[in-house]
């Protein structure tokens, strides 16, 4: 049995619902359906989450919320219609929308949530009306029903390990089950998101949860691609990909699943693919556990802005003991996560993401390594950006670094540094932002020209 995800793009409109239905109808395994809130139709539309948001901001300070909820009870409406149907459900939903503007606002720390779920979990409710409608019976499940119970972590809930044999009883079920992503309830019933894009982790917990062959992940791209679209022209789409590799590819800006939405899956070794609703028969991308054979030694190239280094020297900073650890004490006590630190014998660079400074750290970082370290220069580099080349099979070919330097040594691109991790899944380079581009697509030709 499957799992089968649905993103906000691919239930937008009518048209894109009649695609899902279509491509859950097609497939006697797909028993499991989890959907996002209706997303954007167009690039000037509003998605219903981001309505919720507004409509939440308003009720909080006292104004007006009539045109909030109209809105947002139109949009579904306006679906409905479209699909020609009298939705039963449709009641119940406009009333649900209303009720948000009823629920307390003191000492109520998941007010916010609960406006915010308010889009997939109407959104599922509409949309098992509609498959059943269509001959396709199927039942909307609450996530407190499905046995979804997460930490009250409100925005950023996390499964609770125990939820998953209570999800495991969800198999017995004879009709397709369409179960709201994004959140959760906690123990004590309070209404619990995730992060932002969250639906993708439901569908992870699900697929985890009912032991299924595979989690189907369906949003509106070819699967993923080896390099941005922004930056490549038509870049290919990845087969196949290990769980390890898409981690690596996501860090460095590859957002087409939520980043926590791999974990619940890669741990119950169900294997994932990425498919697109608007070409559903395109294979997509199959991430797996391991590669069913020897790929290319590359399979993704990821890049990503917005990075600093924090640079020093000091003669002879190989033979002091704490040197490292007395650092990254400076950076503990300042509240600063750091990403990497490639050293040499008389000199560190810390590189980070340019959101963790301000300019105040920055003097005080800068205070210390002179005073507390008495290193010979210290300086913060920003403007940085990172280049990864990620793939498993690096550790059992020669000469792909090689590869890597001798394209950007073409282009003239100057590293800032190059770093490989032990597990040799990727290497990352360093170079300045304006040169980004350039190294890029000099990367992509290298790697993958025919
Ligand atoms: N609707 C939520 C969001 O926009 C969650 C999701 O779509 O996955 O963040």
């Amino acid at each position: 049995m499957k799992v089968t995800k649905f993103g906000g793009s691919s239930l937008a409109s009518a048209s894109q619902l009649e695609k899902v239905f279509n491509i859950v109808q097609a497939d006697p395994e797909r028993r499991f359906v989890v959907v996002s809130a209706p997303g954007k139709r167009d690039a000037a539309d509003t998605k219903v989450t981001d309505a919720l948001i507004q409509y939440y901001k308003r009720y909080i300070k006292g104004d007006d919320v009539t045109a909030s909820q109209d809105w947002i009870i139109d949009r579904y409406q306006a679906m409905v219609d479209e699909l020609g149907f009298t939705a039963k459900s449709m009641k119940k939903i406009a009333q649900s929308i209303k009720d948000l503007a009823t629920l307390p606002i003191e000492n109520n720390d998941f007010l916010y949530d609960s406006f915010l779920a308010a889009g997939e979990d109407n959104n599922a409710k509409l949309i098992a009306e509609y498959f059943t409608y269509r001959g396709l019976p199927a039942r909307y499940v609450h996530p407190k029903k499905a046995g979804i119970i997460v930490s009250s972590e409100p925005g950023n809930a996390r499964i609770l390990p125990s939820s998953y044999d209570k999800i495991e009883e969800l198999r017995e079920a004879d009709e397709v089950l369409v179960i709201p992503g994004f959140f959760g309830v906690t123990i004590d019933n309070q209404i619990c998101t995730f992060s932002r894009g969250g639906s993708d982790i439901t569908g992870s917990i699900v697929a985890a949860g009912v032991k299924a062959d595979l989690y189907e992940n369906f949003t509106d791209v070819d699967g993923i691609f080896a390099a941005h679209p922004g930056i490549i022209k038509n870049p290919h789409s990845i087969k196949e990909l290990t769980y390890r590799e898409m981690r690596e590819l996501a860090y460095a800006g590859f957002s087409v699943l939520h980043d926590e939405a791999l974990l619940p899956a890669y741990r119950g070794r169900i294997p994932l693919v990425i498919k697109n609703t608007n070409n559903p028969d395109h294979p997509g991308t199959q991430i797996v556990l391991e590669h069913s054979s020897e790929t290319l030694p590359v399979v993704g190239i990821a890049a990503d802005d917005d990075f600093v280094s924090i640079n020093m020297s000091k003669y002879l900073m190989n033979r002091e003991v704490g040197f490292g650890r007395k650092v990254l004490q400076i950076l503990e006590d300042l509240n600063i996560r750091f990403e990497h630190m490639p050293t040499g014998i008389d000199d560190l660079s810390i590189v980070l993401r340019e959101r963790e400074l301000t300019p105040i750290k920055e003097e005080e970082i800068l205070r210390q390594l002179k005073t507390k370290l008495e290193v010979d220069k210290a300086e913060i580099e920003h403007g940085l950006s990172i280049i990864m080349i990620v793939g498993e099979n690096m550790k059992s070919h020669v000469g792909v670094t090689a590869t890597a330097t001798a394209a950007l040594s073409q282009q003239n691109v100057n590293l800032a540094m190059i770093s490989q991790g032990a597990s040799e899944v990727s290497v990352m380079f360093v170079v300045k932002t304006e040169e980004k581009e350039k190294a890029l697509k000099a990367l992509y030709q290298a790697f993958f020209a025919e």
